[in-house]
């Protein structure tokens, strides 16, 4: 494959959900435009690449779990070159560029590209190319795009300073100004990445005629009265501008229908990793009031069946279906209503031009077409701009064609930003707005990514109640709007919420372990692996949980699990406990009221402090809204738990901003308390963190 005129780039790529993988052939794509070749493999292949021989530019795509750790696929590398025997000129040969992924709404945004990126400068390697961290949290394209324009200047700037070296060793001042002009034209990447992606059109035969659309067609999705865009209007300057469209992804997915009945495979088979355990549900209690602004509900699973262990503070997975009324939706728009239960038999286009295609891991072989919509492809997914540039190919109408070019290109990115990402704007939304749009159900295969399976943090201790675990969820709500026409829930918490309907009970005690309703319904579950939010072994050391809303969750299952202990050992010595919870409303959202009340009663929980963001006060001194503000008054007393006494600290909630009120006002504390400055106490909270006496557990 690769032509003698083009040279070659490494390519490696470690990807945990396959971002990083998609992106990596993205770059393989493009490369050739460039007059470049791209070797690509996964970093886990490492018998075919070799780092320590390697000459050519090295450009590595790297995404980070939401643990922070480098991928699974990256975990054998990482630990190579983390190896403290080797040399720090191990790698002093080796050029490299590398784009980590990540999600601010994480602790450790991009930990895993970071700690590679770390550990290959420690060993002597040098970037010909900035880092780039992208985050999905605001759109990855938002550093993606720009930073592979920005590559293959800096690649050919690579070359050409290899050259250069190989040719004149000693002519240590030419290296040095082609390094300046490197970085120079990298800062010129918006002009020149013009230039490259015009020439990448100009391969696209199929777009020239699309791409010279003048404002006759325009006039189709903007009609001169429409002064603002939408998601299918746009105005000048896009709606008149030529479009710099990526290119179109190549097809490489072959579907096969069969009318005959057959076998869907087992859900087990959805996972890449461990077991799952079907298990019935037990109790379903809804913790808020009817007009609280979110409900909060807890589902109790009866586990005593299976081999499923976990501890206070762990988090398992609930595979979950996509909704069967928006399943039934895509049948009908796809016009494939009546084979829903028809046999798919899913295969790899045979000559296709997609570099090591091969059929997407969650995708059966075969199995019905409604287990693929059902259970297999994210049909929620906010598409990507490579899936835009594809349907364009299966829109009939001009305007629409034309909007969703738009979309897809540079000139569109903000409008791609604020009437797609922000609107978290789904496939079946897209497919309303623009009817003409008919794509095949090989399509959606190819760009539609795997329903994962969603996270939830256990709210029980199996001390306490043997053989049931529970958790706690808010039902996610996406409420109607310019570019959704209907309200929706989320795909886990909706479909949880509507299973659990018939078998819902009012705001009650929720340990009560009596009144449980015998429920037929059950859920998939399996473990989540690698955490570290758990109780202190040791029983007297103190600890401070900090979680409002169903951030309270964790720390249910943590005093229990303290309750059943100083049942069971009166002679062992047992820490303080503070709890700091917070909601909107005293009358509805305060979950585990009663419970919190008896865990005080019992000596369980030492110190509660609760406050409430949209009650209203008489009082002459405002009482604090937030968490934060509460922990703030407690500045002594959190500051001798953490430094005196060596305690604990666990945050948990749903918002990266509690997340980071929380540390920020801790970092005050410390400061105040130590009379010691801001710098010095992020230190230490630096230091807390990595001692995993400062653990977080938190979602979006
Ligand atoms: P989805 O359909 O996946 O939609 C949620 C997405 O939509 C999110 O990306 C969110 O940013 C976005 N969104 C949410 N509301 C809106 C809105 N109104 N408008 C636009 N966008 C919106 N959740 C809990 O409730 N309880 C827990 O104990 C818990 N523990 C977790 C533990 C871990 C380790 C992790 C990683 C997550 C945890 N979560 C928890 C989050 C949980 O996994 C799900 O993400 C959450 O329940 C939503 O799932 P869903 O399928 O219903 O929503």
């Amino acid at each position: 494959m690769c032509c003698e005129s083009k040279r070659r780039f490494l390519l490696l790529y470690a990807t945990q959900k396959g971002q990083a993988k998609a992106i990596a052939e993205e770059i393989w794509q493009q490369a050739g435009a460039h007059g470049l070749e791209a070797d690509m493999h996964c970093i886990s292949e490492m018998d075919k690449y070799n780092l320590e021989t390697e000459q050519d530019p090295v450009v590595i795509v790297i995404s980070t779990t939401g643990t922070g750790d480098p991928p699974d696929t990256a975990r054998k590398f990482v630990k190579k070159i983390q190896d403290k025997t080797l040399p720090p000129d191990h790698f002093a040969h080796l050029q490299y560029g590398l784009l980590g992924l990540g999600d601010s709404e994480y602790m450790f945004f991009c930990n895993g590209g970071r700690t590679v990126d770390r550990l290959l400068q420690e060993l002597g390697a040098q970037h010909f190319y900035d880092t780039g961290l992208a985050d999905d949290c605001v759109g990855l394209e938002l550093v993606v795009d720009p930073w592979i324009d920005g590559l293959w200047i800096a690649l050919k700037e690579a070359f050409q300073l290899q050259k250069e070296k190989e040719g004149m060793n000693s002519a240590v001042d030419a290296v040095s100004s082609s390094l300046s002009t490197a970085l120079h034209a990298v800062h010129e990447l918006n002009l020149s990445s013009e230039v490259q992606n015009l020439k990448l059109e100009d391969e696209g035969a199929r777009d020239s005629d699309v791409l010279s659309q003048k404002l006759d067609d325009i006039n189709l999705v903007a009609p001169a009265r429409d002064t603002e865009p939408s998601l299918v209007h746009s105005v000048p300057p896009v709606s008149q501008s030529a479009l710099n469209i990526p290119a179109l992804p190549p097809e490489y997915i072959e579907v096969q229908f069969q009318e005959a009945q057959g076998e869907n495979p087992h859900l087990s088979s959805l996972i890449s990793e461990g077991t799952t355990f079907e298990v019935p549900v037990s109790k379903a209690v809804q913790l808020t009031r009817e007009d609280a602004i979110k409900t909060a509900l807890l589902l109790e699973l009866d586990i005593a069946d299976t081999a499923f262990e976990y501890q206070p503070g762990d988090a398992f997975c609930v595979i979950c279906p996509n909704s069967v009324s928006e399943v039934e939706e895509l049948l009908h728009i796809l016009g494939l209503s009546e084979k829903g239960d028809d046999l798919v038999c899913v295969k790899v286009k045979q000559g296709n031009k997609k570099k090591g295609a091969s059929r997407p891991q969650h995708i059966p072989e075969r199995s019905t077409l409604k287990f693929i919509l059902m259970w297999c492809l994210e049909i929620r997914a906010i598409p990507k701009k490579a899936f835009l540039r594809a349907l364009v190919e299966c829109t009939s109408d001009a305007g629409e064609k034309r909007r969703l070019q738009e979309l897809c290109s540079r000139q569109g990115a903000s409008d791609y930003s604020r009437f797609i990402r922000d609107s978290n704007v789904c496939l079946l939304d897209l497919l309303h707005a623009f009817p003409s749009c008919k794509p095949s159900l090989s399509l959606l295969i190819e760009h539609l990514p795997k329903l994962q399976a969603r996270s939830y943090s256990v709210s029980s201790s199996n001390l306490y109640q043997p053989g049931r675990l529970s958790f706690v969820f808010n039902v996610v709500e996406f409420p109607a709007g310019p570019s959704r026409p209907v309200s929706r829930k989320g795909v886990c918490t909706g479909w949880l919420a509507e299973l659990v309907a018939p078998l819902l009970h009012p705001r009650g005690n929720t340990l009560d372990t009596k009144g449980e309703s015998s429920s037929t319904e059950k859920i998939s579950i399996f473990p989540r692996p690698n955490n570290a939010f758990h109780l202190p072994a040791d029983p007297s050391i103190p600890f401070i949980m900090v979680g409002p809303g169903t951030g309270i969750s964790p720390f249910i299952g943590f005093l229990q699990h303290r309750q059943k202990l100083r049942e069971q050992h009166p002679d062992w010595k047992f820490g303080e406990t503070w709890l700091f919870f917070g909601c909107r409303n005293q009358d509805r959202d305060y979950l585990f009221k009663d419970e919190l009340r008896c865990f005080l009663e019992n000596g369980t929980l030492t110190h509660l402090k609760v406050c409430f963001s949209r009650d209203s006060s008489t009082a002459e001194v405002a009482p604090p809204k937030y968490v934060q503000d509460v922990l703030r008054l407690c500045a002594k007393e959190v500051a001798r738990v953490l430094l005196k006494d060596k305690g604990y600290f666990y945050v948990c909630g749903d918002k990266k901003h509690m997340a980071d009120d929380v540390s920020n006002a801790v970092v005050d504390i410390l400061s105040m308390e130590m009379e010691a400055d801001k710098l010095e106490a992020m230190k230490i909270l630096a230091m807390l963190r990595e001692a995993k006496r400062y653990l977080q557990d938190v979602w979006s």
